[in-house]
């Protein structure tokens, strides 16, 4: 089974109470061959909420306790992001997913990119604190941009 970021499956939970819908996903999603978690969500962040990133390093380092997530007020979200990717990858595995199409340059679901953490909307190529939970795991994952990439490679 695949797994995909909720916002991609027209979810409004950004943390703008946006989503980032791509139609192919959301298709297959109603279709019921996919399925789809908000690890923020799930964590018990609300939506709307005020923007985070990574400050630090990477998600890998958040799990490592060198990194943390902030918000852009200074609060400190590191442990409702973490629990967010352990709840989500439980469901995950209880619906059998082995293969997640994640939201880039989300602290939580980037896989190529990320923001550094400064709030300048600066991007580096980094990987956010649940994919890297979910890669931990064994899960494979690519960006939705790999993954529209790949369908127009198809085609
Ligand atoms: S945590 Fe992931 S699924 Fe939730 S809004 Fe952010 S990118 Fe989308």
């Amino acid at each position: 089974m695949i797994g995909i970021s909720a916002c991609l499956g027209g979810q409004c939970c950004r943390y703008d109470g946006r989503h980032q819908e791509v139609s192919a996903l959301k298709k297959l999603l109603d279709q019921k061959e996919i399925v789809s978690v908000c690890p923020e969500v799930l964590g018990g962040l609300p939506v709307p909420r005020d923007p985070a990133e990574i400050v630090g390093g990477n998600g890998h380092d958040v799990w490592d306790g060198k990194a943390k997530v902030l918000t852009n007020q200074g609060e400190d979200v590191t442990e409702l992001f973490k629990e967010g990717a352990k709840r989500a990858y439980q469901a995950l595995k209880e619906q059998q997913v082995d293969h997640l199409i994640l939201k880039d340059k989300s602290p939580s679901c980037g896989s190529q990119w990320i923001y550094d953490g400064t709030f300048s909307g600066t991007k580096i190529e980094n990987i956010g604190v649940a994919t890297a939970y979910f890669i931990k795991q064994g899960l494979s994952v690519q960006s939705e941009t790999q993954w529209l990439a790949q369908q127009q490679g198809g085609n």
